[in-house]
């Protein structure tokens, strides 16, 4: 069998599935005796009690270190096992069925769901997930089941799930999971961008495949094309052992250009940076011949933790960066949560539109005893290294000002107990939103850098979510509105005499990054892995053709037209990389 997906991060695995979401809580379908009846209702009971001792300590920690409003979803929670009803029905069941309280328990909450997702009432339907979730801790109570993790696999796997955290996906460890596939998720979701930031052959928004595949299946994940086999015979196998091969050899003939500089033919430079998570894929980005660090996404050193990290801890992660880059420029994006990345402990409140919500900026804004740690962190830290730092989601001015006015406190503070930290620390704005891109002008006067996020600009400029596989179809960085915001965001950047660079996955794509270069892109920031493939792009192209190219391209009408006509061009100034990376 073979499914299509969205290709999210490239290469090609053959292995053995582990699903993920498959936390099926297996019930015996034996009846119990008249005897058994008493202990069963008691276990229920302790069981309840239990799961509602976990809710009120995480309540607690929550709003301790995030405060009330955070820990108040977990009401909701604590609402489901204390409904009188719920547990009525159960130990009345118990007693008239006659099965253990698992199987009754199980029945009965999935009964509830499919009760509450029939009805049109949007507050009832939003507690469908309450009900799930805390069906499923009574349910490991009872079982004494601990959820299955990413972490201690023992072989390498190909992990089938529905979803994956961008909490999950920084779990894992590299050998251990060699593929993912997953039924949602887009191109540009933070799963995909974690996938090719480790360099683990990707699929995502299959729809439903974690109804074909089960685990130790066989199967091939083609993250170039965007394909998963499951259980394929043996010639598809054979065909895809030369496949992966050529592809690797491919990747390893790229790495040649790693200490070459990024120039065209006629000699314009570029510089081509990394996109990193986590400190750990320094090692990587300096492989693939990285000349800086273009966006550190600092807040996945907030997960997989129940706490937030004190300055100190971000201060030696920071300065950790610094160091090992050092005298090359860091570019610290400060915390960038909301969206499609929650803390897992420290959950943001579930909101009908997390992506036009409390996010980055706005959250960090509105929570300074949260950002002002980070801030004073990564300016002590500024002194051991070229740190810059840049503000995500910047809607306006105002934004700006509010949080330059806060980075200048702690400078100040920092100057009054003779803390060291560079005075000459570069602050950036990413331009993410379309007001930001039409404020550029008056946004370019508080910063000395832009960064274009492709990935939030396209979802807030086409009105697509960037993480909906439904309407993946539709999320094209070649719309001509998408390009003509990114030319007006060169050219005013320019114009006021600052650097603009481009953070967002579309500069990782070699056609794209001709289009780019032409426009006068100064710098290219993309997972380490993405990196050889458009430096050899750069390198085989003249700036002068490019820039003719980037001309006719913003006289096209269609994303379609567009696509074609770089493709058709990456086909004759690049062909080696077609055939490798769109055969
Ligand atoms: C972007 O939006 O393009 C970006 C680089 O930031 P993130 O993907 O983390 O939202
Ligand atoms: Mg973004």
């Amino acid at each position: 069998m073979m499914l299509k997906g969205i290709p999210a991060a490239p290469g090609i695995v053959i292995g053995k599935a582990f699903c993920l979401d498959s936390e099926e809580f297996i019930v015996t379908e034996r009846h119990i005796s008249e005897s058994e009846v008493k202990r069963e209702i008691a276990r229920f009971k302790r069981a309840l009690e239990q799961t509602r001792k976990e809710i009120i300590e995480i309540q607690g920690r929550i709003a301790k270190e995030m405060g009330r409003g955070h820990a108040e979803i977990f009401n909701a929670h604590l609402l489901v096992i204390e409904d009188t009803m719920l547990i009525e029905e159960v130990v009345d069941q118990i007693q008239k069925q006659r099965f253990p309280v698992e199987n009754v328990f199980l029945k009965v909450i999935r009964k509830y769901i499919s009760v509450f997702s029939k009805m049109d009432d949007e507050y009832l339907k939003e507690r469908i997930s309450d009900i799930d979730d805390v069906g499923k801790r009574v349910l490991r109570v009872l079982m004494g089941k601990k959820r299955r993790t990413l972490q201690n696999l023992k072989e390498p796997v190909v992990i089938i799930s529905y979803d994956l955290s961008p909490s999950d996906t920084a779990m894992i460890q590299k050998g251990h999971v060699i593929g993912f596939a997953t039924d949602i998720g887009g191109r540009t979701s933070h799963t995909a961008i974690m996938a090719k930031s480790l360099d683990i052959p990707a699929v995502v928004g299959l729809e439903d495949i974690t109804k074909h595949v089960r685990n130790g299946d066989s199967v091939i994940i083609d993250g170039i094309k965007g394909l998963v086999y499951i259980n394929p015979p043996e010639d598809v196998i054979k065909k895809y052992r030369v496949e992966k091969k050529r592809f690797e050899e491919f990747g390893k003939d790229l790495l040649k250009l790693k200490d070459l500089p990024s120039r065209t033919l006629d000699g314009h430079r570029v510089v081509i940076a990394a996109n990193i998570e986590l400190p750990e894929e320094l090692p990587s980005c300096i492989a693939h011949g990285a000349e800086e660090i273009g966006l550190y996404r600092s807040e996945y050193f907030y997960m997989n933790r129940s706490d937030l990290p004190t300055e100190d801890e971000q201060y030696e992660a920071y300065k950790l960066v610094a160091r090992q880059m050092a005298p090359h420029p860091v570019i610290i994006r400060t915390l960038d949560l909301g969206g499609d990345k929650f803390l897992s402990q420290l959950e943001i409140p579930h909101e009908m539109n997390p992506f036009l919500g409390w996010r980055a900026i706005r959250f960090c804004l509105a929570r300074p005893d949260v950002f002002k740690i980070q801030l004073r962190a990564i300016l002590r830290a500024s002194v051991d290294g070229k740190l810059k730092i840049m503000y995500p989601l910047i809607s306006g001015v105002e934004e700006l000002q509010q949080a330059n006015r806060l980075l200048n406190e702690l400078k100040e503070e920092l100057r009054r107990k003779r803390i060291p930290f560079d005075e000459k620390m570069e602050v950036g704005a990413m331009i993410e939103t379309p007001s930001a891109a039409m404020t550029c002008d008056l946004l370019a006067k508080e910063v000395q850098f832009f960064s274009i996020g492709t990935n939030d600009l396209i979802q807030y400029s086409l009105a697509i979510d960037r993480a909906n596989e439904k309407i993946a179809y539709l999320y094209a960085p070649t719309h001509p509105g998408v390009l003509r915001l990114i030319k007006r965001i060169i050219d005013i950047g320019h114009q006021a005499k600052i650097r603009v660079a481009m953070c967002g996955e579309m500069a990782s794509e070699p056609r794209f990054a001709l289009l780019l270069l032409g426009m006068g892109l100064d710098e290219f920031s993309m997972s380490a892995g993405s990196i050889p493939k458009v430096k050899h792009l750069i390198r085989s192209v003249r700036f002068s053709d490019a820039q003719e190219i980037a001309e006719r391209v913003l006289t096209l009408a269609t994303s379609r037209e567009v696509e074609e006509y770089v493709l058709s061009k990456v086909k004759e100034l690049a062909p080696d990389l077609i055939e490798a990376t769109y055969s």
